[in-house]
């Protein structure tokens, strides 16, 4: 299928589609067909029918103010907790109130600038495969190279791995109907998250390689490695000079890379004989959010979320029959099969046997 952009487009016009036979004007159109659908169902989508947050919706559509969304999240937060966790809360609501500094480089703070220029080791050429308006086999046409990008990537060896620099060279080509197609960077998911100055989206235009981002994103969440660690170790054992924000995009970008293996892991929950679950507050620059868990014998998928019904959606779904263990947290009891949790009945039993908790 053809994937049209800013720049096919400007290539057609009422000259070029009537320069076309009855053929090709027929793939243009079933091609441009295909992208007002697309466009179309996208601006149908809102945070109601999918994964977009609230903050993507049209304002002028919203029924609730911003205080009167405050005092809902203010209620909905404050309920089921403890005294001390209102206390952390209030806490951590203060300390952002007097920091307004944002996380990360500030503006105006000294830049990050590479000491070595790049130098290829290997050049890896893309053409186009087919025309973007027409669908015609471009293979056997001539190509021109017109734009190139290093990428640093992970090269496994028999023993250990070596870091090697690619040249990746992008051509174009000219069809006989006369449209000229780019060879793009594929690009992939785009994270959302409300608050974020801007979404971060999956793409191959990027100086880390996948296989480099996945060691850095394992290096960050496996073993425990700070940013400025693993800045260090890639300086100190690979000769691989990468910023904070460099390596702090790759972790995140395997983070979303990862999404479709939670899928396949909720799927796997549903299937469980026996299902746990809870949750537990969970802060988020200062902001609280709850974590929830859902653990099978063999799966353990965790969700960050609000402590809403809603949330339990993202763990279990209608097509759980098994059992689900839980705590006495109201949002569980409509499951059909539930246990409450022997931990939990434990605690609550020793808690009414002895109120001091001297046993
Ligand atoms: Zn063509």
């Amino acid at each position: 299928m053809a994937n049209l952009d800013k720049d096919d487009l400007s290539q057609m016009n009422r000259s070029y589609f009537q320069s076309l036979s009855q053929d090709k004007l027929v793939e243009v159109a079933d091609n441009l067909h295909q992208l007002a659908t697309e466009l179309w169902e996208k601006q149908q989508q809102n945070s109601e029918n999918s994964s977009q947050p609230p903050s993507k919706d049209n304002p002028y559509d919203s029924q609730t103010t911003t205080e009167q969304s405050e005092e809902i999240e203010e209620s909905e937060s404050s309920c089921g907790q403890t005294d001390s966790e209102k206390v952390e809360q209030s806490r951590v609501k203060e300390k952002k109130k007097k920091s307004k500094r944002k996380r990360g480089k500030q503006p105006g703070g000294k830049g990050f600038g590479r000491s070595q220029p790049l130098k290829a080791e290997v050049i890896i050429p893309h053409y186009p495969d087919l025309c973007a308006a027409c669908n015609q086999d471009l293979r056997e046409n001539n190509a021109q190279r017109y734009m190139g990008y290093y990428v640093l990537e992970l090269e496994p060896q028999l023993f250990g791995f070596k870091i090697v620099t690619q040249l990746h060279h992008y051509y174009q080509t000219t069809c006989s109907c006369g449209h000229c197609t780019h060879a793009k960077p594929g690009t992939g998911l785009v994270s959302v998250v409300e608050g974020r100055s801007k979404d971060l989206q999956l793409t191959e235009y990027v100086l880390v390689g996948s296989f480099l981002a996945t060691f850095i994103a394992s290096l960050s969440v496996r073993y425990r490695m700070s940013r400025s660690k693993i800045r260090e170790f890639l300086k100190d054992w690979t000769n691989t000079e990468l910023s904070i924000g460099t390596i702090d995009r790759c972790i995140r970008e395997t983070g979303i890379a990862c999404v479709p293996v939670v899928e396949e892991l909720v799927e796997q929950l549903q299937e469980a004989d026996i299902l746990h679950l809870d949750e537990t507050h969970w802060y988020e620059s200062g902001k609280l959010h709850w974590l929830w868990v859902a653990v099978s014998t063999k799966t353990a998928v965790f969700h960050i979320g609000s402590r809403r019904k809603e949330e339990l959606s993202h763990l279990v779904t209608e097509a759980f029959l098994g059992w689900l263990i839980s705590d006495g947290y109201a949002v569980y009891r409509s499951h059909p099969k539930r246990q409450r949790c022997l931990a939990h009945l434990i605690r609550k039993a020793r808690r009414f046997a002895d109120p001091a908790g001297s046993l």
